[in-house]
């Protein structure tokens, strides 16, 4: 049997494990608690909408934000209550109340999925095994191989944004040793995390006198989240990497550029280098 390098049951495609989650099986709800779930921009999105509140009230409320000196970028992470079990906010005796918008994490257990180091294959998948959790064992266990098991978990419909959370978290730009300051962290936040102020950020501001988005995906993102955030995906690529996700106007630019250069006129005279970002690319 393979393993991963944690020691856990290495799942190809075609390998088959039996699992069985359920009431019966002697540990309902074990997994619900003292146990960290990073959120995705778009587990945020889903969760927020099912409790019908916005992302800034969202956030408040059920993430914590871990600050750490050497994060390359803000992650949010499920907030456990402050018990002794430090029991999930949405675990109740009848399960977890909201089932069908659970994270990713939630979906995946116990099925592990990580980057592959070699990188001959684009992620590793493994079986963990817990001693608290018997659904291995339990008497209605079915059998699945891995795709059947992202299939039955509603893991498919997050694949598009998980691919784009990727193209930002996994850039070029912080393997070449990019950081980001404290103002990219905020964009970076508010632009994925915080999608219903990101909204406001857009469409509230003059935003869109310095961005060339086209009107019929401009409706499209008032009224749709998911829209909002493919945009808030592409504008960071543009304004964190620089990439050319996101046209900017062409006064916008000059202006920035005029602005950049006065003041790099008074860095040169105090003898600091060149930083100017849109400027540079040309
Ligand atoms: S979100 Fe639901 S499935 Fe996930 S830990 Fe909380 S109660 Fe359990
Ligand atoms: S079987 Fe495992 S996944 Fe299911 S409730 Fe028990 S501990 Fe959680």
């Amino acid at each position: 049997m393979a393993k991963d390098n944690t020691g856990n049951m290495k799942l190809e495609q075609d390998t088959t494990f039996k699992f069985g989650c359920n009431k019966g099986a002697g540990c309902f709800t074990e997994c619900c608690g003292d146990v960290i779930i990073f959120l995705s921009p778009y587990d945020i999105v889903r969760i927020k909408n099912r409790l019908g509140m916005p992302s800034y009230e969202f956030l408040e409320k059920y993430t914590i934000l871990p600050i750490h000196k050497e994060m390359r970028f803000p992650i949010r992470i499920l907030k456990m209550n402050d018990d002794a079990k430090k029991r999930c906010p949405f675990v109740t005796d009848d399960g977890c109340n909201i089932y069908d918008e659970r994270p990713w994490p939630c979906r995946m257990y116990p099925v592990t999925e990580d980057a592959d180091p070699s990188g001959a294959t684009d992620k590793i998948y493994a079986l963990l095994r817990e001693d608290r959790c018997k659904g291995h064992d339990s008497a209605n266990c079915q059998a699945y191989t891995l795709g059947q098991w992202l299939d039955n978990q509603g893991l498919r419909e997050y694949e598009e944004f998980n691919a784009l959370y990727a193209k930002v978290t996994d850039n070029s730009y912080f393997d070449a040793g990019g950081v980001l300051n404290e103002q990219k962290m905020h964009m970076f936040h508010t632009a994925i995390y915080d999608i219903d102020r990101f909204r406001m950020f857009v469409f509230e501001t003059k935003f869109l006198k310095m961005y060339e988005v086209d009107e019929a995906r401009q409706e499209k993102m008032k009224a749709d989240d998911m829209e909002l955030l493919r945009f808030g995906f592409d504008w960071l690529r543009f304004s964190l990497f620089g990439e050319d996700t996101v046209k900017p106007r062409e006064e916008a630019v000059r202006e920035f550029k005029q602005g950049a250069d006065a003041a790099q006129e008074a860095k040169e005279k105090a003898g600091l280098p060149d930083d100017r970002g849109w400027h540079k690319k040309e």
